[in-house]
């Protein structure tokens, strides 16, 4: 389980644990993929067949070397032109990946994240659909409508916030993330949440909240209260493909969002009946 998380960082170009990364430098595929760096424990065979993520594991692991209690770095470029060259610079980090093999061949292509470099919220989604695999960007398919729907109903527009998954690539037919899948993406998401240093992490559903909380805890038990991740204040609801299939559940992500507007000191807009 670590020597396979240290891999995944190793091949994601992370070179120390809890620090800023130096500017990434773009591997070569191959290189990265088959030539593993001499001093690097072997890594254990992984299984053929891997069960999908359960929504509750059975006893919850403290993740190795988490950096979800530290703050984020102090000495990380502010503006916005160089954070947006540093997501960039990950960005072609992640493009290339091939970590998860079965991603790798199946994605049309991979889908890092859209927005303001620095925003005081970023929305944290579970993973690429069809819509986003084809057009290359979170949330634009008919989930996607409705979680622009609902930062507009916050008096936002989606370019005032920063919009990112969990996994860059579409798991094919949307099954659920597989664990070592969310290892594997778990450096590329770490990293831009270190760029953005968001004052608030909006978590879309189990998948994100899951992740970035290192919790086992259902969205309903989750949600309705305050979490943090690094210096970020996280707040959890419903993923909106489940507001799609569950309508009645939109009040209480409307209640989660008033809940959010108070914390930020933002007004409360009156919510348009659709
Ligand atoms: N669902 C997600 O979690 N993310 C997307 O980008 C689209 C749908």
């Amino acid at each position: 389980m670590l020597a396979s998380r240290l891999e995944s960082l190793q091949r994601a170009g992370v070179q120390q644990l809890g620090r800023v990364l130096p500017p990434p430098v773009a591997k070569p595929v191959a290189a990265a993929v088959s030539t593993p760096p001499p001093a690097r424990p072997a890594a254990p065979p992984r299984p053929a067949i891997e069960a999908p993520m359960p929504r509750r594991l059975a006893a919850p692991a403290p993740a190795l070397h988490s950096l979800l209690g530290q703050p984020y770095p102090a000495d990380l470029p502010d503006s916005a032109a160089d954070r947006q060259r540093l997501l960039d610079e990950l960005n072609e980090q992640v493009r290339p990946c091939l970590l998860c093999r079965e991603l790798a061949s199946t994605r049309k292509q991979t889908v890092f994240g859209v927005g303001n470099p620095q925003p005081r919220v970023a929305f944290f989604g579970e993973a690429p659909g069809a819509d986003e695999d084809r057009l290359g960007e979170p949330f634009v398919g008919r989930a996607g409508q409705l979680l622009t729907k609902i930062i507009e109903a916050c008096g936002w527009q989606r370019s005032d916030v920063y919009i990112l998954n969990v996994l860059k690539c579409r798991p094919p037919e949307n099954r659920t993330p597989l664990p070592n899948e969310v290892d594997h993406c778990r450096p590329f998401f770490e990293r831009q949440f270190e760029i953005l240093r968001p004052e608030y992490i909006v978590c879309a559903g189990s998948v994100a909240a899951q992740s970035l909380l290192e919790t086992t805890e259902a969205v309903g038990k989750l949600r309705g209260r305050m979490h943090r991740y690094r210096d970020s204040r996280v707040l959890v609801t419903y993923h909106p493909s489940y507001l799609l299939r569950n309508p009645d559940a939109k009040k209480y992500v409307w209640d989660d969002m008033q809940m959010l507007l108070k914390e930020m000191g933002l007004p409360v807009p009156k919510r348009k009946q659709e």
